[in-house]
């Protein structure tokens, strides 16, 4: 018994050196301390909501701008065939709050848009577009506390498993929710990407490339600069139009 404790002392321990191996230690204040330093100093602006602009339809595509499913995809069909799936994913979640990276796999170590949180948010954010249920907006909250906390990838700045890729969570629960808390998150993790190559990350397999390079991490510090029509490139449902 007590040769199994070690090893499970050391599968843990190990485990949570492997985890600090693959992220930065978040440096920055979360939102609240940082709005309660701004309104400290005197120097806080109130910028106001901006609701999202009104956009239409675009043929052809299963869900409705709103989340809700177009008429081929009836309500019906939806919570019996795709909702088990959702609170099936749901009921995998670690302690932690992040998402195991596939069914078989146990270990909570990667916390990337491709594996982990950073993807799961996005099914549960459109979960609660289309059922109503507080408990996905709950979770997506939850997932986005996890992504501030482990999401400054050592793989590199990114779209799919970098930091990029992360900041995009942040800037899909802001439009969703309004609230400032996760704009600022998407601001500090834009800003982390801005000092591009600074933090001795792995150089990726593809290093311009719109998923694993420069050109995602762009493309994320672009939508920066328009929360209200960010997208995720080649993932997020977009038929709004920028100028
Ligand atoms: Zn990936």
């Amino acid at each position: 018994m007590g040769e199994t404790m070690s090893k499970r002392l050391k599968l843990h321990l190990g485990g949570e050196a492997e985890m600090e191996e693959r992220a930065f230690v978040n440096p920055f204040p979360d939102y609240e301390a940082a709005a309660g330093a701004l309104l400290a100093s005197g120097a806080a602006e109130e910028t106001g909501c901006v609701r999202p602009p009104a956009t239409t339809d675009e043929p052809g595509l299963p869900f409705h701008q709103d989340g809700k499913p177009a008429a081929k995809v009836d309500q019906e069909t939806l919570t019996e065939m795709v909702k088990p799936s959702i609170d099936y994913v749901r009921h995998k979640k670690f302690r932690s709050g992040n998402y195991p990276s596939s069914l078989s796999n146990e270990t909570d170590r990667l916390v990337h848009w491709c594996h982990g949180a950073p993807g799961v948010i996005h099914m549960l954010m459109q979960a609660y577009k289309v059922f109503k249920e507080e408990k996905y907006l709950k979770e997506a909250m939850e997932c986005s506390d996890v992504i501030w906390q482990r999401g400054l990838l050592r793989k590199g700045y990114g779209i799919c498993h970098g930091t990029a890729g992360n900041g995009y969570s942040f800037l899909s629960l802001y439009r969703l929710t309004q609230d400032k808390k996760y704009l600022y998150r998407a601001c500090k993790f834009a800003e982390w990407c801005l000092d591009y190559g600074a933090h001795g990350c792995r150089i990726p397999d593809r290093p311009y490339s719109l998923f694993e390079g420069m050109a995602g991490a762009i493309h994320f510090l672009s939508d920066v600069l328009g929360p209200e029509t960010s997208r995720f490139p080649a993932f997020e449902l977009d038929s709004s139009k920028r100028d």
